[in-house]
């Protein structure tokens, strides 16, 4: 099998109400879309989805890397997936969400040739899996407003953005338990945005409000930090920020600084390196979630197989398109609230129009 053609395209989407995190507000996202062709007619579809102050990349650099990547890999194997990985990594350090849509395309075409849906050639045997939605920063109120929404239309676990002051953030945390009552499960992601400190003021009041865990509290390099918070909390702790390649949850199981690992395809370099990740966390005993950025259907779509295949993959964070929504890009899975179920299709299961 042969790589015959590779085509890039940027796509914008818009956020149906505008997004506050820790250090930003959102209203969109772009990505670069990625259709590779072989000669044995089998189309792969992958996605880009940057997220600069996270990645490092952005979708500029996205193209002209993608370019350079597509001279050296039309005519080589898209199964070699292994060998794919080399050439990029040997070509640019980081990049990893362009590194992410080339290696999600081989996957699609390589579970579609094997004709399974991709978590099936992953080696799972379940399609349903659930998702928490997340819930932006706001006024301790209007989060407790969405919170309930969201709890109306079916979600069972809510992931809260914190991360400013801690006396806002723990009237923020008090209003939505009270909102949502008891029976939700809410985990809370302060985006690095609190202290060692800050984290172990608030962690009784997470603690009294049977919070589930507790996502990033430091900054990303602060890995002594979250070791810090992890001794001093029976709350799990999760490393997302901190945790990018396979070296760096390696860094962080051996120092056992989390309980937890968040995976996102783009922050890793796609399926190949998540799997590395997910193995390296298993083996030390570290759970992980698997977590999306501003991307459409298609990426999403390829983290939620990689995650119904993964037993230790145990939490689910792949929600971005329960706030967009695009008709060019189709199919995939179908959800009721947080409750996806993936679509039994070759491949990752998605129709791309027009592309
Ligand atoms: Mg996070």
């Amino acid at each position: 099998m042969k790589i015959t053609d590779i085509t890039m395209q940027k796509a914008q989407f818009a956020f149906n109400k505008p997004f506050e995190i820790a250090f930003t507000v959102l209203y969109g996202f772009e990505t670069m879309v990625l259709r590779i062709d072989t000669d044995e007619g089998i189309t792969g579809y992958g996605e880009a989805g940057p997220l600069e102050y996270v990645t490092g990349d952005n979708l500029d650099t996205c193209m002209v890397i993608a370019g350079q990547f597509r001279e050296k890999l039309i005519g080589m194997n898209p199964l070699a997936i292994q060998s794919i990985h080399r050439i990029m990594d040997g070509m640019y350090h980081g990049h990893t969400a362009v590194k992410a849509a080339f290696d999600i395309a081989c996957y699609d075409i390589a579970a579609k040739r094997a004709g399974l849906p991709l978590y099936k050639f992953l080696g799972g045997d379940d399609p349903c899996l659930e998702s928490d939605v997340t819930i932006g920063i706001g006024t301790p109120q209007s989060m407790a407003e969405d919170c309930l929404s969201w709890k109306k239309s079916g979600f069972n676990i809510l992931k809260i953005k914190l991360g400013h002051d801690i006396e806002t953030d723990a009237e923020r945390i008090k209003a939505v338990r009270k909102a949502v009552g008891d029976d939700i499960v809410l985990r809370v992601d302060a985006n690095q945005g609190w202290s060692v400190k800050d984290t172990l003021q608030i962690e009784p009041l997470l603690r009294q409000l049977k919070i589930e865990l507790i996502e990033q509290p430091v900054r990303d390099f602060d890995f002594e930090g979250l070791k810090e918070i992890k001794t001093g909390t029976c709350l799990p702790v999760i490393a997302d920020e901190s945790c990018h390649l396979p070296q760096d949850a390696l860094r962080l199981c051996s120092m056992r600084a989390c309980d937890g690992l968040n995976i996102k395809l783009m922050k890793c370099g796609g399926i190949e390196k998540a799997i590395r990740i997910n193995a390296i966390a298993e083996a030390a005993g570290v759970f992980c979630m698997l977590g999306c950025m501003g991307e459409s259907v298609i990426a999403n779509t390829a983290a939620m197989h990689l995650a119904a295949a993964m037993k230790n993959i145990s939490k689910i964070d792949l929600d971005i398109t329960f706030f967009s929504h695009c008709d060019w890009i189709t199919g995939g899975f179908t959800s009721e609230g947080g409750k996806i179920t993936l679509l039994d299709e070759p491949g990752i299961g998605i129709r791309v129009n027009g592309f």
